[in-house]
């Protein structure tokens, strides 16, 4: 369920009209709904109900202070992925107790900045970083809480550039080597082992490849604890896929998933944490979009409009389908037309959908992306020089610009010509 829906014949965003909003900032632009995101998280807060857990937001899939000031304000805790994402996730007012730091690359200057603000654990998945932590931490006289993130060997199946817990993926350590790198760390000066971690991939629309990780985890909290390590955190990860379209896909609700963790590894007494960031923001956002020409084509009608493949990316590079709606509700029975959406950028890439087929739509209408809230915005790009795609956010009556667009001057003045010209 989102808070997009028509009203006296326009799409709003709770109660705000989405035309309201473009004659003001503009298109193309991405909308956000409060009352969903806290809606999504909510459902993830109350599916772990009874048991000690933290729903640790994965911010990589919308990461405007925003959000994320909204999604800590109702208790969530943050998983980033790089330093900028710990400053940002700081600057919105999270406290470093709540951000965990996952991440196959961590540099030293990272593990600095963590280690400094404060940080409630690394979820480490190499011996190299754990040793380059370690020595970060004591030359800092301090003690870095760490998992290990666990490679289970588990097929997500999801889209290959999205699965992350098979051997052959360069996520984590091998579970067969657990008990090694356990040892490992526990030697090491500067960590406190505090429990395991696993991520199994992304957009995953089943249970089943969880409850094959989360059984494995559970085998290993015993055998690690036998081996005498204080295993008493489990960091479940991410990955609950969400519907691309209305009509069929019905993915397992948050709270399936968390019946399926409390079966699970529920009896092991662990604080739980939770990693899900595509299902509190895919469906809270859409990107609203103009049409700038109707051509007809030699055997297909193209819809050129102003959005492109710079500002939402995922259907060039994931395939990934949208459901694209008009911001104008057509009248009940009107004859759907058949269009190839398309952006402005030159190369064929930058195409949204192939013969889809949908209500007619006229140069000068909106038409809006649905669930374009996570990986949207943040993969968006300046490419073909098109200013970085503003972000607004809609809460009840009121909306506010919360990353405007940039002007082209200041793009312009990004650029710093050499000396010798
Ligand atoms: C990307 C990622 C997530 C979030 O995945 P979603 O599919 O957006 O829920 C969680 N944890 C880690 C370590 C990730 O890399």
């Amino acid at each position: 369920m989102d808070h997009f829906l028509y009203r006296d014949g326009t799409l709003h965003a709770e109660d705000v009209p989405l035309s309201e909003i473009a004659a003001e900032v503009g298109t193309p632009f991405y909308v956000y709904s409060t009352a969903t995101l806290l809606r999504h998280y909510t459902l993830f807060d109350e599916a772990l109900e009874g048991t000690d857990h933290l729903v640790c937001y994965a911010m990589k899939a919308a990461s405007n202070q925003a959000i994320l000031k909204t999604l800590a304000e109702a208790g969530a805790g943050m998983d980033v992925v790089s330093q900028g994402e710990y400053l940002r996730a700081r600057a919105a007012g999270v406290p470093g107790d709540r951000i965990v730091f996952s991440g196959v690359g961590k540099t030293a200057a990272e593990m600095r900045t963590a280690l400094e603000g404060g940080i409630r654990q690394f979820n480490v998945e190499s011996e190299p970083e754990m040793q380059a932590l370690s020595a970060v931490a004591s030359e800092m006289g301090r003690i870095a809480p760490i998992t290990i993130r666990i490679n289970p060997d588990v097929d997500a199946k999801t889209h290959a550039k999205i699965a992350t817990g098979k051997s052959e993926n360069k996520f984590g350590i091998p579970i067969s080597r657990a008990r090694q790198v356990y040892a490992l760390a526990a030697s090491l000066p500067g960590l406190e082992v505090i429990g395991i971690d696993v991520h199994i991939g992304s957009q995953l629309t089943e249970l089943a490849p969880f409850e094959a990780a989360y059984l494995k985890v559970a085998e290993l909290t015993e055998t690690l604890r036998a081996d005498g390590h204080d295993i008493r955190r489990l960091d479940l990860g991410g990955g609950l896929g969400i519907p691309y379209t209305r009509s069929n896909e019905a993915p397992p609700l948050p709270l399936e998933y968390g019946v399926l963790i409390k079966r699970t590894v529920g009896h092991l007494g662990c604080e739980i944490e939770i990693e899900p960031g595509r299902l509190i923001a895919g469906n809270a956002g859409l990107l609203v979009t103009g049409v700038i020409y109707v051509k007809s084509g030699e055997d297909r009608d193209f819809l050129i409009v102003d959005g492109a493949m710079n500002d939402l990316i995922r259907p060039a590079m994931y395939e990934a389908h949208h459901d694209i709606i008009p911001v104008t509700e057509p009248a009940p029975g009107t004859e759907h037309a058949t269009y190839d959406i398309v952006g402005p950028v030159c190369e064929t890439g930058d195409t949204f959908a192939r013969q889809r087929a949908m209500p007619p739509v006229a140069a000068g209408d909106l038409i809006a992306f649905r669930s374009a809230g996570a990986y949207g915005a943040v993969m968006a790009s300046e490419y073909n020089t098109r200013p970085l795609v503003p972000e607004v956010m809609v809460n009840g009556d009121q909306f506010a610009v919360i990353r405007r667009r940039p002007t082209f001057d200041e793009i312009l003045k990004r650029d710093t010509i050499p000396a010798w010209l």
